[in-house]
């Protein structure tokens, strides 16, 4: 079994290090600033139900795993913060105005915070946050608000969503998981495999009609380019357009590692408790439950499994402060820098990818479901789509768990 060669060289501690801020809070400690302060994890989790806290608990502090930060002066760090940066300055991108999920989010703070009998300098500045985010659609402005916005000096008229921005990688905390690293290497091989025995089967039909004189060729299966164009059947081009700052080698490896059976590096934005959990028990593609209407359940737009993205301009729109939720904000960390976000930067084994245009309908389709020889779901998208001022990003869906694995967690604040 082949661990990568870098791991040798980190200083491993068991588990999530808890002295980091991997969970953050608010504090109840203000100062005259008014700035926001990180204390500790503890009022977190109290804010949460019993169960929920064991599991995160539980699951994250005893870990199967092992975790190292990487040196900020290696290779691998330059490399890794290089590539990000570049793909989040290539694009800006803002979430859908009004978005259901975030305003329901603010409202459920700002509801949060109405309970309590008397509100920190703190509270109200994530008070305030999270009245901004609702005048995206002023219909989630619940009547009991209305006051709260003149309290507080905020205007109700119509505001655009935040747009995403340039990034400062601050930490790289790597994860050794040996029963995971042992099953995602034997998936390298089933792919493999898989790969060969499919171009067998091609080449030995197209010889066959060649013998007999049949004007028929099916070319070969790709797996991946990252060149500017698609090359043979079900191969992807990536779109990280800009080259600033990533050098031959850099692009290389990032985010192709082995071009030959679609492993490539890929981002995934979610919750920091979540990202401790899929530290701790790997990707779970039937954690996508989807919603069940009658007795038809619809999952994401490529169907069930596990979502990952090539562009970091996305992953922003995906990923709220740890202190008050919102896309974007002033919160700050005790040193009084910008608060740290995480995202997973994993290890994917795409195989051949079938391509799926986002508007099919895939959404029925279950992790029990993929085509033939084919090993994950590329959605491309591309030009402006409804809101989004999207110019090209990939969506990557895998229904595997063992194609996955995640062997980075990129700590970033916005520039
Ligand atoms: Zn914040």
């Amino acid at each position: 079994m082949s661990e990568p060669d870098y791991w040798s060289e980190l200083n491993w501690t068991n588990g999530w290090d808890d002295q980091l801020p991997s969970v953050v809070a608010v504090s109840e400690r203000s100062d005259e600033s008014g700035s926001r302060k990180i204390i500790n994890g503890t009022s977190r989790r109290r804010a949460r139900s019993r169960s929920e806290s064991d599991l995160v608990v539980a699951v994250a502090d005893r870990g199967a795993y092992d975790t190292a930060f990487l040196d900020p002066n290696s290779d691998m760090f330059r490399r890794i913060a290089t590539y990000l940066s570049a793909n989040a300055a290539a694009r800006t991108l803002a979430p859908p105005q009004g978005e259901r999920t975030r305003m329901v989010r603010a409202q459920d703070k700002i509801d949060e915070l109405s309970l309590k009998p008397a509100l920190s300098a703190n509270d109200i500045l994530v008070l305030k946050t999270n009245l901004t985010t609702l005048r995206e659609d002023p219909s989630y402005i619940k009547p009991a608000y209305v006051a709260l916005y003149t309290q507080h000096g905020v205007p109700r008229t119509k505001k655009s969503p935040p747009k995403s921005g340039k990034v400062i990688i601050t930490k790289i905390r790597v994860i050794r998981h040996p029963a995971l690293w042992a099953q995602y290497d034997a998936a390298r091989d089933r792919i493999r495999d898989d790969i060969a025995a499919t171009k067998d089967e091609i080449h030995k039909f197209n010889h066959e009609m060649a013998e007999a004189g049949v004007p028929v060729y099916i070319p070969l299966p790709k797996a991946l380019t990252t060149g500017g164009k698609v090359s043979g059947r079900s191969a992807v081009t990536f779109t990280t357009k800009s080259k600033v700052g990533l050098t031959e080698d850099s692009r290389e490896k990032l985010p192709v590692l082995n071009r030959k059976i679609g492993e490539v590096l890929l981002m995934h934005g979610t919750l920091p408790d979540v990202i401790k959990i899929i530290a701790d028990k790997g990707f779970n593609p039937d954690y996508n439950q989807g919603t069940t209407t009658g007795n038809i359940t619809k999952y994401g737009a490529l169907g069930q499994g596990t979502y990952f993205g090539d562009s970091f301009a996305k992953v922003q729109t995906y990923t709220g402060c740890p202190i008050c939720n919102a896309l974007k904000c002033d919160c700050v960390d005790q040193d009084d820098q910008p608060v740290d976000r995480m995202l997973i930067l994993a290890r994917c084994l795409l195989g051949i990818p079938t391509k799926a245009r986002t508007h099919d309908s895939h959404r029925t389709e279950n992790t029990a479901t993929i085509k033939d020889g084919k090993h994950s779901v590329i959605g491309q998208e591309r030009g402006i789509f409804k809101s989004w001022t999207l110019f090209g990003s990939n969506e990557f869906m895998l229904k595997q768990a063992d194609q996955m694995y995640p062997e980075f967690i990129v700590y970033w604040h916005r520039a």
